[in-house]
């Protein structure tokens, strides 16, 4: 018998999720600390090479190498969460804190700008879901890709001028 959500404690807080993974063995070298710190504070989603320049200039002596192989850590240690962000930018991935509250992320295909959606839909979501299935979740990462309103009229206008190109 699947146990109704209801009658479920709130699922833990993303800080709450973050300081366990903590415990689970990510010490938090000054290096670690230096990039969690630069991803929590910008509240951006930076890739890997941003975040490199912006660590060289906290400390000049870190190297490339160190950075990348820290934000794995701290991706295997719960701590960040990696982002293809609908492979706007190629390959590159991005990284955002765990200690942020859950969001989906709106990802307009044409500018490739990114928006946050918090709300309690995602919660009730995640609720359906471990219902549904009996599943515990532990991560959820939602995507959702369109156009911006800006894009939108652009491409209208372009669809425009191709329909006015074809006419005799
Ligand atoms: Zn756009
Ligand atoms: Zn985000």
């Amino acid at each position: 018998m699947a146990a109704s959500s209801s009658s479920r404690s709130r699922p833990p807080s993303r800080t709450a999720l973050a300081e366990q993974s903590a415990g689970r063995g990510v010490r938090l070298t000054r290096q670690r600390k230096i990039l969690l710190d630069l991803i929590d504070k910008t509240g951006q989603h930076l890739d890997a090479e941003r975040l490199y320049q912006l660590a060289k200039e906290k400390d000049p002596k870190l190297n490339r190498v160190t950075v990348y192989r820290t934000l794995k850590l701290l991706k295997e240690g719960g701590l960040v969460d990696e982002l293809d962000l609908m492979h706007q930018a190629g390959e590159q991935h991005f990284y955002e804190t765990r200690r942020k509250q859950e969001h989906a992320h709106v990802i307009c295909l044409g500018c490739g700008k990114v928006e946050e959606f918090f709300g309690e839909p995602l919660q009730r979501l995640r609720k359906q879901i471990e219902a549904h299935f009996g599943f515990e979740i532990v991560l959820a990462r939602t995507e959702v890709g369109g156009y911006c309103s800006h894009c939108q009229s652009l491409r209208a206008q372009e669809l425009e001028k191709a329909a006015a190109a074809a006419r005799p």
